[in-house]
């Protein structure tokens, strides 16, 4: 499976283009270039084009408007000082995109397919990631069932694509968020396909956000389905409680019992973390440990992390049962040197250790 390129005819009016990279905001606007690659029970795939960005046409018996055959990634570049442009543990992405085809029924894709396709999507669109500090390419590669039926059943036919778009700081360290402990709805159960990248899951999970808003909080925090006892994750993103404070600090997060997302940043701070001399811990942690943790002052910092904002600082939660506020509600200085240290490597201003940088050129 290669990638065939066909630049664009019509790439972005370079003054729009500079205003866009300038004043990004996130999700707003999209390279000028795509890639497309087509799968078929019969064919397997074909080769991969990477074309002008522009939208899909697809018949409405489509399969996966109607059953949700679908699954998604989200990864980014960065732009060093060099000017050069990396991407971090892309070979992660793919493999967790594979995992999740196979939970959806959908095709597996050569790896290395994967991430020549980003390699040459973030190459040829390289203006467009932004280089001012916490901006980035946001990188969204994605897979949907695309055979034109109505009937439940595995999809004959799927369609990979690649799209990027440049995002701003995400990020605002004085702006810690509020989270709803939702007892109320629950985001997976044991069995379902809470470890998958699916849009389902996010689907399922609006109305509990919408809920969460209702009580002034940003962001929901889901609880295990059976007990609804057991902290899992937040919205997007995974969590991780400080125990202690300074050196001997130890970095707890929820273990991954299948009904958890693997987050890729998680995995990575919790190296970073043993590296800078962290204690780190897997576990489980219920909602009563967490609160009376907070108030015994054992538990000294909440934050949580992803891709997008690699890490946000939690500042207190909401819940049925009462509220409560993480030592004075905005700093969190091991989470703010973990969040440091990651983005020093993504950068290129702290050295990589494990071998998680890619560059593209
Ligand atoms: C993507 C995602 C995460 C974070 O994963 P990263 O690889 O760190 O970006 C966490 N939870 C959910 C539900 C997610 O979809």
């Amino acid at each position: 499976m290669k990638l065939n390129i066909t630049p664009s005819a019509h790439p972005t009016d370079l003054k729009i283009r500079s205003e866009r990279v300038a004043d990004p905001g996130f999700g707003r606007y999209f390279t000028d270039h795509m890639v497309i690659a087509k799968w078929s029970a019969k064919d397997g795939w074909s080769d991969g084009e990477l074309h002008a960005y522009g939208p899909l046409s697809l018949d409405p018996a489509t399969l996966v408007f109607h059953y949700a055959q679908e699954i998604f990634e989200g990864m980014k570049a960065y732009r060093w000082s060099d000017s050069s442009v990396a991407l971090f543990r892309p070979f992660e992405n793919a493999k967790r995109f594979n995992r999740g085809a196979l939970r959806m029924a959908l095709p597996e894709i050569p790896e290395d397919f994967f991430v020549e396709s980003v390699k040459q999507l973030v190459a040829i669109d390289k203006e467009w990631v932004p280089g001012k500090p916490g901006e980035s390419l946001y990188i969204r590669p994605f897979m949907f069932a695309s055979e034109v039926a109505i009937g439940v059943r595995p999809s004959n036919e799927a369609i990979y694509c690649l799209i990027a778009t440049p995002v701003g700081a995400y990020f605002d360290p004085t702006k810690p968020v509020t989270v709803w402990i939702s007892t109320d709805y629950i985001r997976a159960a044991p069995g379902g396909t809470g470890e998958v990248k699916c849009g389902g899951n996010y689907a399922a999970s609006l109305m509990a956000q919408k809920a969460a808003a209702a009580q002034g909080c940003e962001q929901v925090v889901w609880l295990d389905a059976i007990e609804k006892k057991w902290v899992e994750e937040m919205g997007g993103m995974n969590l991780c409680f400080v125990k202690g404070k300074g050196d001997g600090a130890t970095i707890f997060t929820p273990k991954l019992t299948g009904t958890l997302l693997p987050g890729i940043t998680r995995d990575s701070l919790l190296t970073v973390a043993r590296d800078l001399g962290y204690k780190v811990e897997e576990g489980m942690i219920s909602v009563d440990e967490w609160r009376n943790g907070v108030a015994s002052g054992e538990i000294s910092e909440v934050f949580a992390c992803g891709t997008a904002a690699v890490i946000s600082i939690v500042g207190g939660a909401k819940s049925a049962n009462g509220s409560w506020t993480h030592g004075d509600g905005k700093s969190a200085p091991i989470a703010m040197r973990l969040r440091e240290h990651l983005l020093g490597i993504q950068h290129g201003t702290i050295e990589d250790k494990h071998g998680w940088v890619v560059k593209v050129g």
